[in-house]
């Protein structure tokens, strides 16, 4: 099962094992008894390496944060002369 973190408004951190399927936002802190909120992190899956989780944070990133593209993938090079010279190339579809 994955382990979340909480962290107690007095910053102490722990973390607890829950089963995905009902991970409680709140839980108490065992060194002050206070509320403890569960912090918005990636559980860990000990099954997952660490690279995954990369993945998935970018994916979820691009979801609503887009990365700008000023270009398009090869406009540079279509932009250019090109790699040949000869014009029997020049009838070749382009994409
Ligand atoms: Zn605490």
């Amino acid at each position: 099962m994955p382990t979340y973190t909480y962290r107690c408004s007095d910053s102490h951190g722990f973390d607890e094992v829950h089963p995905m399927t009902s991970v409680p936002d709140a839980s108490t802190c065992p060194e002050c008894g206070g509320d403890a909120r569960r912090r918005p992190a990636a559980p860990h899956l000990s099954a997952v390496a660490s690279s995954a989780y990369g993945l998935i944070d970018a994916a979820a990133r691009s979801a609503h944060e887009p990365s700008v593209v000023n270009s398009l993938p090869g406009a540079a090079r279509r932009a250019g002369t090109g790699i040949t010279r000869n014009p029997l190339h020049a009838k070749l579809p382009r994409h």
